[in-house]
C-alpha cells in the first residue's frame, strides 16, 4: 500500500531519520515501535507529507508522495496539486485529538467535507453522522469537545479522519494521552477497523494491542529500523535485545 524506500530527514544538523525503507502492507495493521526520540512521530509525518523528506521516495498505491525518482539519480519535486492528490489516501490521527473547541463533534467530522470536498451541509452531516455511528458516538453528535471524555474525543478525531475516506489510517501514539480507563474504548474502534481491513500504520506503546491486532511490527530506534518482520515471529522471540529491552519497559 505505501513504500518508503531509503528515506533521511534532517532537522539542522540533527538526523532523525536515516535511510528507512518499510513497506506497508495492504489491508493489514503495521505497528511501529521505537523508544521515545528514535523518529516515530517523524516517520509518519513523512508517510502524510506534514513533514518533508530530504531524501528517498514514498509510493502510495504506487504513486509518488512528494518527490519522484529522476531519471539518472536524484528526486524531482511533484507539483502541490499532486501531492494534495496523493496525500488524500491518507488520513491521520494524533496523539493530541486536535479538535476545534468551537465546533461540536458533527461539526469537526463534517467541517473538511464541506471545504475541502465541497459537499452540501446536508450531505457532508449525513456523512459525518454515519461515521459517528461506527465509532459509537452518534449520541453525542451534538456536543462540544469540552463536554465530551478525552476516549470520545479521540473518537470523534477518528471519525473525522475516517470521513474523508483514506485509503490508510496512520494513528501516532492514539491513547497516550488519555486515562488509562479510557484507551479500552479508543483501541476498541481501531481493532474494529483493522477487522473491516482498513490498512493501519499504529504508533504505540500498547504492547498487547500490538501483538493481537499486528499483523507486522517495524522496530524504530535512533533513526534507524533495527528490525521488521511478521508480529507473530517478533513477539514470540524478540531476538534483538534493544527490542527485548524496549518490550520489557512497556510490557
Ligand atoms: P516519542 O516517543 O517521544 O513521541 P518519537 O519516536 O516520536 O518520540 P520524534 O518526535 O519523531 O520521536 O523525534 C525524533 C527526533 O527529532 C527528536 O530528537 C526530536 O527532538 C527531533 N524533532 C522532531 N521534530 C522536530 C522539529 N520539528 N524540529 C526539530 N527537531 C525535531
Ligand atoms: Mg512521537
Amino acid at each position: 500500500a505505501l513504500r518508503i524506500e531509503g528515506l533521511s530527514k534532517t532537522f539542522g544538523q540533527n538526523t532523525v531519520l536515516k535511510n528507512v525503507d518499510l513497506a506497508v502492507r495492504h489491508g493489514v495493521v503495521t505497528c511501529l515501535l521505537g523508544p521515545s526520540g528514535s523518529g516515530k512521530s517523524t516517520l509518519l509525518r513523512c508517510m502524510a507529507f506534514l513533514e518533508e523528506h530530504d531524501a528517498g521516495i514514498i509510493t502510495v498505491y504506487g504513486e509518488p508522495l512528494g518527490f519522484a525518482p529522476k531519471p539518472g539519480g536524484g528526486r524531482l519535486r511533484l507539483p502541490h496539486a499532486q501531492v494534495v492528490r496523493v496525500r488524500r489516501a491518507i488520513g491521520m490521527v494524533f496523539q493530541q485529538f486536535n479538535l476545534w473547541p468551537h465546533m461540536t463533534a458533527l461539526g469537526n467530522v463534517s467541517e473538511a467535507l464541506k471545504r475541502v470536498r465541497g459537499l452540501s451541509r446536508r450531505e457532508a452531516e449525513a456523512r459525518a453522522m454515519s461515521v459517528l455511528e461506527r465509532v459509537d458516538l452518534a449520541d453525542r453528535a451534538h456536543h462540544y469537545p469540552s463536554q465530551l471524555s478525552g476516549g470520545q474525543q479521540q473518537r470523534v478525531a477518528i471519525a473525522r479522519a475516517l470521513a474523508m475516506e483514506p485509503r490508510i489510517m496512520l494513528f501516532d501514539e492514539p491513547t497516550s494521552s488519555l486515562d488509562p480507563e479510557l484507551t479500552g474504548e479508543v483501541l476498541s474502534v481501531m481493532r474494529h477497523l483493522a477487522q473491516e481491513g482498513m490498512t493501519m500504520v499504529v504508533v504505540t506503546h500498547e504492547i498487547g494491542f500490538a501483538a493481537q491486532v499486528a499483523s507486522d511490527v517495524a522496530f524504530l530506534d535512533k533513526g534507524e529500523i533495527l528490525l521488521r518482520g511478521l508480529a507473530k515471529d517478533v513477539f514470540a522471540k524478540p531476538w534483538h535485545p534493544r527490542l527485548a529491552d524496549f518490550l520489557e519497559t512497556y510490557l
